[in-house]
C-alpha cells in the first residue's frame, strides 16, 4: 500500500482587511509566511488549519512590514508577465475589487455606469463606451490601489466628459486632488 503519495490539498482565497485584499493560500505546511508577489500582491501562505480571522490577524500584525515591502516591490522594474495561474488570480481579484471601487466613486461623483466589464486588454487599463459601459483590464490588478482608484475615477469622469479636455481633468481633480501622483504609478 502506498502512503507516500498523499495528495496535497492547496486552497487559495481572497480576503479583505480594511479594504486591502490579500491572497490566503492554505496548504500542507507548518509555518506561516507573508510575501509580496509582483503579480498577486500580498500573499499569506499558511497551514490548512488556520482560520480566516487568524489569517487576518497575521496580516494586521505585519501591516507596516507589508506596506514598506510593497513599496520596495513596486519600485522594481520591469513588471514580469504573469503566469497562467497568476492570470486567474488577477482576474478573480479584478472581479472582487473593481465593481466595489466603481460603486464607491460612482456614488461620490453622482454618475451611473451602465455596465462594468473585466477585459484582457493589454494596451489600456480602462475604457468608457458611448453608452457609458466601463471596461477594466485585469492587468490593472498588478498596480497599487491608489493607481487602481485613479483609473476607476478616470473612466467614471468620461461619463460626463467624452474627451481628455480641461473639464475632464477638473472633474477628476474634484474627487481626487492627488490624481497626478497616482497616475505616475501606472507607468
Ligand atoms: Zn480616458
Amino acid at each position: 500500500m502506498k502512503t507516500k503519495n498523499r495528495k496535497k490539498i492547496t486552497t487559495s482565497k481572497k480576503i479583505s482587511v480594511n479594504g486591502c485584499i490579500f491572497t490566503l493560500i492554505r496548504s500542507d505546511r507548518k509555518t506561516v509566511s507573508v510575501e509580496i508577489n509582483p503579480n498577486l500582491g500580498v500573499v499569506l501562505r499558511a497551514p490548512s488549519v488556520i482560520s480566516d480571522s487568524e489569517a487576518i490577524e497575521v496580516i494586521r500584525k505585519n501591516s507596516s512590514w507589508i506596506a514598506s515591502a510593497t513599496e520596495r516591490q513596486q519600485k522594481k522594474k520591469p513588471r514580469k508577465e504573469p503566469t497562467p495561474d497568476e492570470v486567474l488570480d488577477l482576474k478573480a481579484k479584478a472581479k472582487a475589487i473593481i465593481p466595489e471601487r466603481v460603486k464607491v466613486f460612482a456614488a461620490l461623483m453622482k454618475v451611473d455606469p451602465t455596465a462594468i466589464t473585466i477585459t484582457s486588454a493589454k494596451t489600456r487599463f480602462g475604457s468608457c463606451s458611448g453608452k457609458n459601459g466601463l471596461s477594466f483590464s485585469y492587468l490593472l490588478m498588478q498596480y497599487p490601489e491608489p493607481a487602481i482608484d485613479y483609473v476607476v475615477v478616470h473612466e467614471l469622469a468620461h461619463i460626463k466628459h467624452k474627451n481628455h479636455g480641461k473639464g475632464f481633468y477638473a472633474e477628476i481633480e474634484k474627487y481626487m486632488p492627488d490624481y497626478k501622483d497616482r497616475r505616475k504609478l501606472l507607468k
